[in-house]
């Protein structure tokens, strides 16, 4: 999963998880910036808050 704050890809393990409603939220903390973000993982979808600053909607 793609940091959203500086781009790089990260394979840290959540340190924290959560279901909010349908989906399922882990907490990541990026190994380069160190910056928190939360990633959503719902049904065929799945998304990091906050958002990618480049751009890119397409839903990845
Ligand atoms: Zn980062």
């Amino acid at each position: 999963m793609k940091c959203p704050t500086c781009g790089l890809e990260n394979s840290n393990e959540p340190f924290k998880s959560w279901q909010f409603g349908t989906y399922l939220v882990k907490r990541v903390k990026c190994s380069e910036c160190g910056e928190n973000f939360n990633i959503y993982v719902g049904e065929g979808k799945s998304f990091t808050i906050p958002k990618r600053i480049d751009g890119d909607l397409s839903g990845k």
